[in-house]
């Protein structure tokens, strides 16, 4: 079999056996792959810390036509996110947008957009800190890219504009909806939330930080795309359980 060459991160590893692990990556070219890296976990091995959560490395693989898994030969960082674990909301972002990506893909579907969204968000993470607004941009794209996306501009039943009084939504209704339209149980997403949601949406993440967006906005529409996710996944997202959830004033 020929040995691969591609550029990919890391989604998660598990130590395996004596001394090897199983690693989750995210091919840039192939999508997501699972393989073992022998030896991974002896003392000196050439894998170093290439195989840290969220490393975006470069990597050569072997392929094996009858198995599931390939064997990982050899990897180089290219950029690592070890750093960030000491903060530890950073962590926990770094730990629920792997977990997210590893859940939203299919095994070899090659998911290029999905790839720049993760290294943006986690060099965003770097740069501004776990920001709520940086989570809200990655779970809306995420949502928007698996299809599951809802138009937040106007009401699904009368089509009336949402932008001011905000609108209502649950995570498995397909659509937003006005005062009037609304079912009891859906939850309100206030204006400002839905203006740094269309705000993502539209723009850079980078201009969506330049507008200072609110921390409790940002929350709201962080935590409607996280119930979307997890209303489409049919489970709760692990890491979702520890963030620390900043209390509005
Ligand atoms: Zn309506």
């Amino acid at each position: 079999m020929p040995i691969k060459e591609s550029e990919a991160i890391v989604l998660r590893s598990f130590p395996l056996g004596e001394g090897d692990r199983l690693v989750s990556f995210l091919d840039r070219q192939f999508g997501r792959l699972r393989g073992v890296a022998r030896g991974a976990r002896l003392p000196k091995s050439r894998f170093g810390s290439t195989l840290e959560l969220l490393s975006y490395i470069r990597i050569w693989y072997f392929e094996r036509e009858t198995r599931e898994l390939v064997r990982i030969n050899q990897c180089e960082l290219i950029e690592s996110f070890l750093d960030l674990q000491s903060d530890y909301q950073a962590g926990v972002y770094l730990a629920l947008i792997s977990e997210v990506t590893e859940a939203v893909l299919g095994e070899r579907e090659a998911a290029d957009p999905q790839f720049r969204l993760l290294l943006l968000t986690a060099r965003a993470i770097r740069k501004n800190g776990p920001y709520p607004a940086v989570l809200a941009y990655f779970c809306l794209w995420t949502v928007r890219l698996g299809g599951w996306l809802s138009s937040l501009d106007q009401c699904a039943r009368c089509g009336k504009e949402l932008e001011h009084e905000g609108a209502y939504a649950s995570a498995g209704s397909s659509g937003m909806f006005c005062t009037n339209c609304r079912e009891n149980w859906m939850k309100l997403l206030s204006p400002v939330a839905l203006s740094i949601g269309r705000a993502a949406l539209s723009g850079t993440l980078e201009r969506l930080l330049k507008g200072n967006p609110q921390l409790a906005g940002s929350t709201e529409m962080s935590s409607y795309a996280l119930d979307v996710l997890e209303h489409h996944l049919e489970r709760k997202l692990v890491a979702r359980q520890m963030l620390i959830t900043e209390k509005s004033e």
